[in-house]
């Protein structure tokens, strides 16, 4: 019988599994991270023991998930998954724990949403490999201690601000994850569409990398959408020309922002005039939940300086202006 509190399979774009590199090697970008997760897992190896309990954080998309189950791969482990949000009780994770083998790697993605009384018990189980249940209730209640068999816990997160301080501290190896430039997603982009059957030739995958936000699962999606198009309106090769045209169809812009991401600037720009703005205050304006607003849109548009943070809210920065062909207002402070 299955159970509802791992899941089977990460993603649905993964229906196409062999696109997911399955190796370090194969594994493009990432390279600080890359060189220090090869020592880490074989160091493990070579001591026969669990690798530290590895943290990943960074915006959606980036690989975080494809890399935990690279390292239990290349540690010849078993590979175990689940969510922050769907271990309800401290009986779930328990049940988890339990089950584990020597060594095995168990991949907690979402943890900064994990239920307190469930974080609790996760502790000692990171610290000693132990569990504290506790059985029955009132007077009668007592603690039982379990052993466990030594594993990696590896966390993943979009937002480390919001994990505690304990749960942080107990992780031997933070690794934040970057976007990646344009050469990495070309690389991922030619490769994918060689293996989708859609071959892209270099300006055409250059055109697919370039607006695909930094992120790889981006990139993904967008490829398969554009290879839609070479099959059904090309000769089934990816160009420059075709890529575009899908792409501006797609209503991806020049710089890979879509609709969510222009109405976001453009609210900004056009109802506050460049800001400073709340994020709760755009959070309903738009209608988009403040969660999505920080973990999806708001650090691409960061990271190419289309907007900035000030203790004050969002303000438009000069890359957001030129972006929307408009021009700053005179007092806008820049
Ligand atoms: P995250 O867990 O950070 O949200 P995933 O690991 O699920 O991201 O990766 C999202 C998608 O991007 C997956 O389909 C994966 O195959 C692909 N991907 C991620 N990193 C890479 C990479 N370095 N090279 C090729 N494909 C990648």
């Amino acid at each position: 019988q299955p159970d509802p509190t791992l899941r089977p399979d990460p993603l649905p774009e993964d229906a196409d599994r062999s696109l997911r590199p399955q190796a370090l090697e194969d594994f493009i970008g990432q390279a600080e991270a890359r060189a220090n997760l090869k020592v880490f897992i074989q160091s493990a190896r070579q001591r026969g023991e669990a690798m530290d309990h590895t943290l990943f954080h960074g915006p959606p998309g980036l690989g975080k998930t494809t890399l935990a189950q690279i390292m239990s791969k290349e540690l010849g482990v078993g590979f175990r998954m689940t969510s922050g949000p769907v271990l309800a009780k401290a009986g779930d994770l328990a049940a988890i724990l339990t089950n584990l083998e020597r060594n095995d790697v168990l991949f907690i993605d979402e943890i900064h949403r994990l239920n307190p009384v469930v974080e609790e018990v996760l502790y000692p189980a990171m610290e000693d490999f132990e569990l504290d249940l506790v059985i029955g209730e009132g007077p009668a209640a007592r603690t039982v201690r379990i052993e466990l068999q030594p594993f990696t816990l590896v966390g993943a997160t979009t937002r480390l601000g919001l994990l505690t301080t304990p749960l942080r501290d107990r992780f031997g190896i933070p690794t934040r994850l970057q976007f990646y430039t344009v050469e990495e997603l070309h690389e991922i982009v030619t490769r994918n569409a060689v293996r989708m059957g859609a071959p892209a030739d270099s300006e055409g995958a250059c055109e697919i990398a370039r607006r695909s936000r930094g992120t790889p699962r981006i990139a993904g999606r967008l490829l398969r959408r554009v290879v839609d198009f070479a099959v059904v309106e090309g000769d089934g090769k990816i160009t420059k020309a075709l890529a575009d045209d899908a792409l501006t169809r797609l209503g991806v812009d020049n710089l890979g922002l879509d609709g969510a991401d222009r109405r976001y600037l453009r609210l900004i720009a056009e109802a506050y005039q460049g800001g400073p703005v709340g994020i709760e205050t755009i959070s309903a304006a738009l209608s988009e939940s403040r969660d999505a607003l920080e973990e999806v849109i708001e650090p691409f548009l960061l990271q190419q300086g289309l907007i900035q943070r000030t203790p004050r809210g969002r303000m438009l920065a000069q890359g957001g202006w030129r972006h929307l062909g408009l021009a700053p207002p005179k007092a806008a402070g820049q």
